[in-house]
């Protein structure tokens, strides 16, 4: 039986254990971290639940690809959702007025023609689009093996606003339609139309969020991974991967463990990942490639406890902007800050967090500082733009700052800490048209046994790390049907 060590616990990790185990490997997770679930992890204060990193998913009603995707991997009694309300998954604030997102094609459609008349027809251009790349990914779609390689190629190499610019004339739709950029880290002249139509398209199709916090998500694999054999070890940081002139032979953990592996699986940062590397099988030119690709941008994240009963459910996702676009959020001056805002509830109510871009920078003096030990100007810091972020909530959904009970927050170093990415970005490398192949993270590398998977694979989110997951486990297991419901 061969060895697997899958070096990071986060959904790539767990779900790339799961579907390898279910094909007869033997696999060890190795994770750095206290708790399992990278993103996937929440933290509990005052008695409350927050989740940090996956907030909602989409596609997840049977027969969707989500819904297939999570019966597969075991998910669907452990995972209990509550649907985003259907007229309303997401609310677009801009300019003073605020837009709807309703789900599927024809609801989207109609709400969005009735705020822009003039503009239906576009409309109905740019959904047919959206629903020719998202069919064209039949991992993505698990519809169909046709793929349309033309719309594939064109719509990866131009970008959403260079589209967005020959579909429509309305300046104040297109800045709406973008209006939920945040999910992406989308930057102008840079993010590839396509990646906007498969956000748009899993989030179109249904949304929901996870009853009890998206750690089930994590909760649920692990259970199903040691069923299945499979071992999971936290506090156990991967320091070097050793190899022979060939190949790798094991990974060292920080307490100078070795673990012996036919195949090492990395789903960690590729530039964490360059740093447990010292041979001569990976050139220069590779590192210098991978360590210059950029990432997406940061986050400051404040996790808010109502007062009791003193603020109703918000069933949808909440985008606000402090001027009439949501391009440019991740550039701002100080006293700019911060430009725009997601707004959302937990499931259930009680909670919820506001997410605006923080620049790394901005916390750069305490890097290299730890949890709980960076200093009174540290707290003073997170205080100062936490009060400011709940301001310009304020300024949308008047009340707001009166219902909060108290609060938390965290920086982009929170995210180092926890996850190990690059500069704090929220998503891991950024999708660049202007970098061509270059800007992309294979999943192979010049060591034969040693493959990457996780979200800078192929793409953030629950469905971009899964179909990374199962591009990555192909390259082992050869039966095209590894989650056998096509
Ligand atoms: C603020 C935020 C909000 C998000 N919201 C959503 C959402 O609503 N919906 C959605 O679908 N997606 C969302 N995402 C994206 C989604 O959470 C991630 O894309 C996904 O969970 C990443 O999984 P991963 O396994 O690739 O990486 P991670 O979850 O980062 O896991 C990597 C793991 O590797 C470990 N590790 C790192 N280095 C080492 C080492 N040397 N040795 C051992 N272990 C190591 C880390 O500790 C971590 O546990 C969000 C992300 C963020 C940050």
């Amino acid at each position: 039986m061969s060895k697997v060590i899958i070096i990071g616990s986060g959904l790539g990790g767990l779900t790339t254990a799961y579907i390898l185990l279910k094909n007869g490997y033997e696999v060890t997770i190795l994770e750095q971290g206290m708790q399992p679930g990278g993103c996937l992890q929440s933290f509990v204060r005052k008695g409350v639940k927050f989740e940090t990193g996956m907030h909602f998913i989409g596609s997840a009603l049977p027969g969707q690809t989500m819904y297939n995707m999570m019966n597969y991997f075991g998910l669907i009694d452990d995972v209990p959702l509550a649907q985003l309300d259907t007229n309303a998954y997401n609310t677009i604030s801009l300019a003073g007025e605020e837009f709807e997102f309703a789900n599927g094609r024809e609801a989207f459609l109609q709400k969005m023609a009735s705020y822009f008349p003039n503009e239906k027809d576009n409309l109905s251009k740019y959904v047919s689009i959206i629903d020719r790349i998202a069919a064209a990914s039949t991992l993505n779609s698990l519809t169909s093996d046709q793929r349309d390689l033309a719309a594939q190629t064109e719509y990866q190499l131009r970008s959403i606003n260079d589209v967005m610019d020959e579909l429509f004339t309305d300046e104040l739709l297109k800045n709406v339609l973008v209006g939920d950029l945040p999910l992406y880290a989308a930057e102008r002249d840079k993010t590839p139309f396509s990646q906007h139509a498969f956000i748009f398209d899993f989030y179109n199709q249904s949304s929901f969020r996870v009853k009890g916090g998206s750690d089930a998500i994590a909760a649920s694999l692990i259970k199903s991974i040691k069923n299945m054999g499979g071992e999971l070890f936290t506090r156990k940081k991967v320091t070097k991967i050793h190899c022979n002139d060939t190949q790798a032979t094991g990974v060292e953990t920080q307490d100078e463990c070795f673990y012996p592996a036919d195949y090492v699986i990395s789903t960690i940062h590729p530039t964490r990942l360059l740093e447990l590397l010292d041979t001569k099988l990976i050139r220069p030119a590779f590192r210098s490639r991978i360590n210059n690709i950029p990432n997406t941008a940061a986050g400051f994240a404040v996790y808010v406890k109502f007062k009791e009963n003193a603020m109703p459910y918000m069933n949808t996702n909440y985008f606000g902007y402090s001027s009439n676009t949501p391009w440019d959020c991740e550039h701002y001056n100080e006293d700019e800050w911060p430009k725009g805002f997601l707004y959302m509830h937990g499931a259930g109510g009680g909670t919820a967090e506001i997410l605006s871009y923080m620049k790394i920078d901005d916390v750069y003096k305490w890097v290299g500082t730890s949890i709980g030990h960076r200093g009174e100007d540290y707290e003073e810091f997170k205080r100062r733009h936490a009060e400011r972020l709940i301001a310009e909530v304020e300024k949308h959904k008047p009340g707001f700052a009166q219902a909060i009970d108290c609060y938390w927050t965290s920086t982009p170093l929170t995210y180092i800490d926890y996850t190990g990415t690059e500069g704090g970005s929220m998503y891991g490398v950024a999708k660049d048209i202007t970098l061509g192949a270059a800007g992309r993270v294979p999943y192979r590398t010049k060591i034969p046994n040693l493959l990457l998977a996780g979200q800078n694979v192929n793409s953030h989110g629950m469905m971009g790390v899964i179909v990374g997951t199962i591009v990555t486990c192909s390259e082992l297991i050869k039966d095209k049907d590894i989650y056998g419901h096509r």
